[in-house]
């Protein structure tokens, strides 16, 4: 295995523990440079990566370094040197490399679409067949049968490779249909973009022209006034024409907050699928067609553990199966089970992934560099505000705790204090990206540390 090669299977490791946008943030550019006694040489495009890989990432980087190669000691950053050949996409192995995950798939450019997801290469099971079989209508007769179309489902289901794949057999079969997909986030600051810039009718009359509009991902117009009235306005016009629409959610519409009425309504006016969980048996025909496309294979009794613990993402699935791919390259050898159990650890919920409040408090703590005791104490100090309203809004936000509970778990304050920092969290969130940062950070600290 190269250095390139090595670097992607952590790279391919780390982008499971972390979440999108972190690592997009950190990990775009860098390299490993050069190996020397152990020690891993890694470019990196800016002192500031530098200094935040050093200080939030190291111990992950290194842990996945040295479960890949054990004669591993140390990693050092460097900031890139000018000549270097800076890694272009992340998810690639090799370029000869045959496998279809790891084939770079062109996005079009009109559509927006990923021709890999397919409905070839989606999967059929009990939990999504009715998505399954309202979308595969849909593109028998886009804007005539189901419309709008809404899926929701937790993550990692398959809600974005069956819209895309829609959207795919759609311009597959009527060559002269405008198609588009877009997610909500996109489409949302598109929308604050051009309000500033007073270009808003112009957006209007590029929405106009599509004929199957596909939005992912619509919880997150969430409070958003402003994008909602514009969604509003471009959603009728194209239903009053007939024009497909599809949607996603992680959600029901009822269950969307802030979502102005008359979208909720319109959201259930037409069909409303939802995907649930895979069962053991559609898992493990997952795992398998996913190893035929990367044309590996794996014993039985390996699939079957991780299917076995693996239940409720698929995206989580394919990342044990990358893990394991990844392995059997640098070792010319797939892992036994034991081995498979030590690669898989973190991504397999054990114990130590259970949430709690205690975990909340002592990560959060341990992050500022507080003591537990000054997160529940009455100090106003700067310091400590802060953590401490973080940790509240965490224990409101991963453990749905209530209020009055939370008010009393942090030394007896009343709830209107615990609503308080929730919301100035919830609405820092919204404009402040490294606050975001920060929140993953501790997150992914609390799951797995
Ligand atoms: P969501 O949008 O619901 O979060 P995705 O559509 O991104 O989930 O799916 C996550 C990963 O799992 C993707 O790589 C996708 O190709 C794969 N996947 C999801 N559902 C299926 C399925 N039914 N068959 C095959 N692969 C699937
Ligand atoms: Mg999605």
């Amino acid at each position: 295995m190269t250095q390139e090669e090595l670097w992607q299977a952590v790279l391919a490791q780390i982008q499971l523990q972390i979440s999108p946008a972190n690592f997009a943030t950190w990990f775009k550019n860098t390299q490993i440079i050069s190996q020397k006694d152990g020690m891993v040489f890694i470019s990196v495009p800016n002192s500031f990566a530098k200094e935040w890989l050093e200080q939030k990432y190291n111990k992950t980087i290194f842990k996945t370094l040295y479960n890949l190669n054990r004669g591993i000691k140390g990693v050092k950053y460097e900031v890139g040197k000018s000549g270097l050949k800076l890694v272009k996409n992340f998810i690639s192995f090799s370029p000869e490399d045959e496998q279809l995950e790891f084939r770079e798939f062109k996005v079009g450019k009109e559509t927006n679409l990923n021709p890999r997801y397919t409905f070839e290469n989606f999967i059929v099971g009990p939990f999504n067949e009715l998505a399954h079989a309202a979308g595969w209508a849909t593109t028998q007769n886009p804007g005539q049968v189901y419309n709008p179309l809404f899926v929701y489902g937790g993550v990692g289901l398959g809600k974005t490779h069956l819209l895309q794949a829609i959207g795919n057999e759609i311009v597959k079969k009527f060559k002269r249909k405008k198609v588009k997909y877009i997610p909500t986030e996109k489409f949302v600051s598109k929308v604050i973009a051009s309000i500033r810039n007073r270009q808003i009718e112009k957006l209007k009359s590029i929405y106009q022209k599509i004929d199957v509009l596909i939005i992912d991902d619509v919880q997150f117009l969430t409070g958003k006034e402003k994008t909602q009235e514009e969604f509003f306005y471009t959603f009728n016009s194209l239903y009053e024409k007939n024009k497909q629409i599809i949607l996603s959610s992680d959600r029901s519409p009822k269950a969307i907050p802030a979502l102005a009425e008359r979208l909720r309504s319109r959201f259930e006016g037409g069909m409303i699928v939802d995907i649930s969980l895979p069962d053991l048996e559609t898992r493990i025909a997952i795992l398998k067609s996913k190893c035929q496309e990367r044309k590996t294979d794996f014993s039985e009794e390996i699939l079957n553990y991780i299917a076995s613990n693996i239940k409720r993402n698929i995206r989580e699935l394919e990342g044990a199966l990358n893990i394991l791919i990844a392995y059997q390259k640098l070792n010319n050898n797939p892992p036994d089970l034991k081995i498979t159990k030590s690669l898989l650890k973190n991504l397999i919920s054990s114990p130590n992934r259970v949430v709690n409040v205690k975990k909340i408090l002592r990560v959060v703590a341990n992050f500022y560099d507080l003591k537990e005791k000054d997160l529940i104490s009455v100090s106003r100090k700067k310091e400590i505000v802060r953590p401490r309203q973080i940790a509240m809004y965490l224990l409101r936000k991963e453990l749905k705790a209530s209020f009055p509970f939370i008010g009393r778990r942090f030394g007896g304050k009343d709830h209107t204090t615990a609503i308080y920092s929730y919301e100035k969290i919830l609405k820092e969130l919204e404009k402040n990206e490294s606050l975001g940062e920060e929140i993953e950070t501790i997150k992914h600290r609390v799951l797995c540390g």
